[in-house]
């Protein structure tokens, strides 16, 4: 088997490739060919952990396997590590040998990047000039970075819980040539994209903040009772996912199906607009909203895009397992 540890990552592993394994993925889901096991996830009662799994089967891709991994809130102050902490394994389908073990840390956020990235290329109006984003932490450096690639755009705007914060979307804007500006949450009326990357509790972007015509990826809310937009918003838009019942039960849709403003059959998988089989946007004015939620198949294609251009460079260790 093959080991990529985390400390190779950054060097292998591009933006285009998670990009083009999650855009990939996101497509097998959507024909069938590629789904997700149920996810276990427990508070372990061990320095407040919580840990888990997230994995799945892509028939198309032949990608089996799971990320394991959770969240040590002690470990920054105790052990000065970071405190998400997950790793990817993967399995080869003909045999059930085990096929590569490789650090899921930088992966997880350039896999959760990829899929608003991919929500934006295939739903966003095609002249978006703003982008918006609602959150300045770790994930919305990585989040706008890939967003920027996606159209031409000419400002970046933001809005924080903390905006101490801000200049970490600053940083990444005139990494791009863009001009950056604090705005109020009103101010996100100006946007064409806005990406909302929060650990919020309440929603925090309402429906009048946003203008006809704009692409919203909600990619906070991953856990039960999270939120980051409010419910009437996903009645006015036409709501996109990664998975339905992820996106029901612990992504921002759960809030507006529990309140009957939005039914499950309302929601449509992207794979879906990337397969041609739904049209996706169809008018300027329409505001399209995509919930990702984060799916184990996006940990395991980036990790076996990342074994083989480890492999491809000599980089990837073998050992006999
Ligand atoms: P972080 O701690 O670096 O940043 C947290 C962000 O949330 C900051 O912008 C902070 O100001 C804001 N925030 C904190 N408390 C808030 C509150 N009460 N109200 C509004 N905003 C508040 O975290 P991160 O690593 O950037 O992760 C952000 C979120 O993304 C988390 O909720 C995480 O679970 C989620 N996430 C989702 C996926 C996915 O696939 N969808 C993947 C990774 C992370």
């Amino acid at each position: 088997m093959f080991i990529v540890p985390e400390r190779d990552i950054a060097d292998l592993m591009t933006r285009e490739a998670a990009f083009d394994a999650v855009e990939k993925v996101f497509a097998a889901m959507a024909s069938g060919d590629a789904y997700n096991f149920p996810v276990v996830r427990e508070a372990i009662g061990h320095e407040d952990a919580l840990y888990g799994f997230k994995g799945g089967f892509d028939r198309a891709g032949l990608t089996l396997g799971l990320k394991a991994g959770g969240y040590w809130p002690n470990n920054l102050e105790k052990r000065g590590i970071i405190n998400h902490q997950s790793t990817v394994f993967l399995f080869d389908p003909d045999t059930g040998k085990a096929k590569a073990m490789v650090g899921g840390n930088l992966l997880t956020a350039l896999r959760t990047a990829a899929a608003s990235s991919v929500s934006i290329k295939h739903l966003a109006r095609k002249d978006a000039k703003v982008i918006g984003m609602v959150g300045a932490g770790h994930q919305a450096k990585f989040q706008l970075r890939a967003a920027l690639e996606q159209r031409d755009f000419e400002k970046v705007i933001g809005w924080n819980f903390h905006p101490e914060m801000l200049p970490n979307l600053e940083e990444v804007a005139s990494e791009a040539g863009l001009p950056f500006e604090a705005v109020a949450l009103e101010g996100l009326a100006e946007a064409d994209v806005i990406i909302s990357i929060t650990s919020s509790f309440d929603a925090i972007l309402h429906a009048d903040h946003v203008a006809p015509g704009t692409h919203i990826a909600c990619m906070g809310t991953d856990t039960k009772g999270k939120q980051e937009v409010e419910t009437a918003l996903l009645g006015k838009a036409t709501v996109f996912t990664d998975e339905v019942a992820q996106s029901i039960s612990i992504g921002e849709a759960q809030h507006a199906i529990e309140s009957q403003i939005l039914r499950a059959e309302d929601i449509t998988q992207v794979g879906a607009v990337i397969n041609g089989t739904h049209p996706g946007r169809i008018s300027d004015d329409e505001i399209t909203l995509f919930d990702g939620t984060g799916v184990g198949l996006q940990d395991l294609a980036v990790a076996a895009a990342v074994v083989d251009l480890a492999v491809a460079k000599g980089l990837a260790i073998e050992v006999d397992f």
